[in-house]
């Protein structure tokens, strides 16, 4: 070990992203508590303390948890782990009619705990809450964010309460309720399910861990942006393709490269950021071109990527923010397009993955035949989980009643 001194997180306090207003970190917290704001909040660090190098990094354990300093979690007795993170960077080597004078790449987050990159938010936001001494949970989810709260409070033997669109297929429900945790069927979407979690949560003194509704999700899911640079290198790929449901992966990615230029191990470099929707809810997509600084609610009914039927996401004005920070694009995928795309992965590249994932495949192979990807560049596509828990979806692809791409 090079280091010599255990590793200490950095952790300062919480700042409102709009308003910048400070929140204490000793206790939860939510959104900011400006009554006219509201906006999420980002944890803070202070990058001048005493830090580990690069190099340090070498040493440490393949999981999220090798960026200690920089996660939110005070005592290390509080880590509630599963063993996620640190998940492969797979080139594109067999499809290459697409990939001709690019390096195209995707890093494969499905062997995360319950299949999915959920588990790195899910993990923060568990750990951080056991130390802050909160004991139930609620969740509204289109599938992934419930299997990974579920199992987390299973591991840290707190309740959790899981709110789920009756469309969601099977393996979603099965899951959680093996980790334990009550599963509520609702008839509708998400948001649908956001405002009976909302209510239940206020009657029940549960605690809501919705998407940027509470700040350390967003932490664990950060450390996708530090494991990019790590593992390329400590070079930034020029373009980054993003499921975007809620948006906190693309947000998280986007403070990770922040930080990561405050501890000097990268320059000003940034990849150009793609937010890849549904049609049945394309909100963003719609309001990224019409050069819109926040979205409408739109949902057209069932899609096959579920984690990708989020009507309106809280943090709507920070998404598009960062794509237009980044000089990049967006993209809206119908499920036939998916499909396609899943199944052209699965027998090209040996990689079944969620068709979130799948959607970024078309998404690029569209970018690039438009021009708009370059030759030289490296482009890096977050698979964000695993197919096998879709497969209901998948072999019962026929378009349903309420499809809106029939
Ligand atoms: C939740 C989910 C998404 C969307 O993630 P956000 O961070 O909410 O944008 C994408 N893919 C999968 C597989 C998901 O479960
Ligand atoms: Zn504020």
């Amino acid at each position: 070990m090079s280091s010599t001194k255990a590793s200490q997180s950095v952790f300062t306090h919480l700042e409102c992203a709009h308003c910048g207003k400070t929140h204490a970190k000793e206790l939860p917290n939510t959104v900011c508590t400006d009554e006219a704001c509201k906006a999420i909040l980002y944890a803070r660090y202070d990058f001048s303390a005493n830090v580990p190098t690069k190099q340090d990094l070498k040493h440490r354990p393949p999981s999220l948890w090798r960026y200690r300093e920089f996660l939110p979690v005070v005592d290390d007795k509080n880590i509630v782990t599963l063993g996620e993170g640190f998940t492969p960077v797979l080139p594109v080597t067999n499809l290459t009619a697409h990939t001709d004078g690019k390096r195209v790449l995707i890093k494969d987050e499905s062997g995360n705990p319950t299949g999915s990159f959920k588990a790195r938010g899910l993990c923060m936001a568990i750990s951080k809450a056991k130390e802050l001494g909160l004991s139930a949970f609620v969740i509204p989810t289109a599938g992934n964010a419930g299997g990974a709260l579920s199992a987390y409070a299973a591991k840290a033997g707190l309740e959790a309460h899981v709110f789920m669109p009756k469309l969601t297929p099977r393996a979603f429900k099965a899951e959680a309720a093996l980790f334990g945790a009550e599963v509520i069927e609702v008839d509708g979407n998400i948001s649908d399910c956001g405002k009976l979690a909302n209510k239940l949560a206020a009657e029940n003194g549960w605690f809501d861990v919705s998407t940027l509704k509470e700040p350390y999700r967003l932490e664990g899911k950060k450390t996708m942006g530090y494991e990019i640079a790590e593992q390329l290198d400590w070079n930034v790929p020029d373009v980054i393709l993003y499921p975007t449901g809620g948006g906190t992966g693309i947000i998280g990615i986007w403070k990770a490269f922040g930080e990561l230029q405050q501890l000097g191990w990268i320059g000003s470099k940034r990849p150009r950021m793609v937010a890849v929707q549904s049609k049945s809810c394309d909100g963003i997509y719609t309001a990224f071109h019409r050069k819109e600084i926040r979205s409408t609610y739109k949902d057209e009914g069932f899609t096959i990527a579920n984690g990708l039927r989020v009507p309106k996401p809280y943090a709507d004005g920070v998404i598009l923010q960062v794509l237009r920070e980044s000089n990049g694009n967006s993209v809206s995928v119908g499920d036939a397009d998916i499909l396609s795309a899943l199944r052209e992965l699965a027998d090209g590249e040996g990689l079944f993955v969620a068709p979130e994932g799948a959607a970024l495949w078309h998404a690029y192979k569209e970018l690039n035949r438009s021009g708009w990807i370059k030759d030289g560049e490296t482009v890096l596509l977050l698979n964000t989980g695993s197919g096998y828990k879709y497969i209901d979806n998948i072999l019962d692809a026929a378009p349903r009643p309420d499809s809106a791409d029939g």
